[in-house]
């Protein structure tokens, strides 16, 4: 995969010729670091990356009986302690990583290294307090807000609540479409986008990718593969709305990504201002064919983007919508 010019020496894979000239031209060989030539080439390559979709919980699993010990996403996040996430992020290579859903917990984690980590808050939006819990975040300072994945509809009066908080703040919104289980109604999700117009709102999960496919209908289920055809909902609202965008994230992202690659590359192209890039990766290494961050790297890899489109996917557009100071 190229990803980067061919003039970088910070990732170009060091070849036995280089290893060796740049051995012999140094002169204290122990300064070297100590690479042999077959580790080196067979290191795959990288792209420099901002994963703005990723998930820790410092304060362990969610408390049984509480809202989110239902979600067996959020039950094996909180299995992953601090070393675990941090080595996954190093081994995927992430430049800067946005936690998700973040608790007081977490986000004291994230800002003991303020150059590697940021945070968006989440409470249940249907919490009675939950804008007040989510402002308290916000002061803090988480960097927007989400994901939202609400047992509630994406439109219900309370989750209104928190995009007039988004509005206010001037913050991002993550929000995770899956029709009948999470933030139920995306077809309706137009009216809040025309609503909010200042609030980036940015679109992940099954139901978001299941609407790229303009003939897309629930019987075929949430994770539909085979051919695209452009124009679904999804497709549509990015083109339509400057206030919409997405991220890359999970196993729906990458069966978007490798389902149809010929759509999928035109998509991207297509919202290239728009695609954010995110793993939401809840494995333990990062590395390995289980490791979610290391697929989507290979079905980014086969849709052959030049690397002004990667350079917005992977990093420059999350440094825009995010406001990344540190990235
Ligand atoms: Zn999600
Ligand atoms: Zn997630
Ligand atoms: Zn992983």
């Amino acid at each position: 995969m190229t990803t980067h010019p061919s003039h970088c020496d910070c990732c170009r894979p060091v070849s036995r010729r280089d290893f060796i000239s740049t051995a012999a031209l140094a002169t204290a060989a122990l300064a070297l670091p100590r690479l042999s030539a077959a580790s080196a080439a067979s290191a795959p390559a990288q792209p420099p990356f901002i994963d703005i979709h990723f998930h820790h919980n410092s304060a362990g699993a969610p408390i049984p009986g509480s809202k989110d010990a239902n979600d067996p996403t959020m039950v094996a996040i909180g299995k992953r302690n601090d070393a675990e996430v941090v080595a996954h992020q190093k081994n995927t290579g992430a430049l800067f990583s946005v936690i998700l859903s973040t608790n007081e917990v977490t986000m004291a984690f994230a800002q003991r290294d303020p150059a590697r980590w940021a945070c968006f808050a989440r409470e249940p939006a249907d919490d009675t307090d939950a804008r007040q819990k989510i402002e308290r975040l916000l002061k803090k300072g988480a960097i927007g807000i989400g994901e939202m994945k609400e047992t509630i509809a994406c439109d219900a009066p309370q989750m209104l609540q928190v995009f007039e908080l988004a509005r206010d703040y001037d913050v991002p919104v993550l929000m995770h479409f899956e029709d009948t289980l999470w933030c139920d109604g995306f077809s309706r999700f137009h009216r809040v986008l025309e609503k909010f117009p200042t609030v980036k709102f940015i679109g992940h999960a099954q139901t978001w990718w299941s609407n790229i496919n303009k003939n897309y209908t629930p019987a075929a289920g949430k994770s539909p593969k085979g051919p695209v055809t452009a124009g679904g909902l999804t497709d549509r609202w990015l083109a339509d709305y400057p206030n919409l965008y997405c991220d890359l994230a999970a196993n729906s992202g990458n069966n978007a990504l490798t389902r149809d690659v010929e759509f999928a590359r035109a998509f991207v192209i297509r919202h290239q201002d728009k695609v954010l890039f995110g793993s939401d990766c809840i494995c333990a290494t990062g590395v390995g064919p289980t490791c979610i961050t290391v697929r989507k790297f290979e079905a980014l890899a086969a849709l052959k983007l030049d690397e002004k489109v990667q350079a917005k996917m992977y990093r420059d557009n999350a440094r825009r919508v995010l406001k990344l100071k540190a990235a």
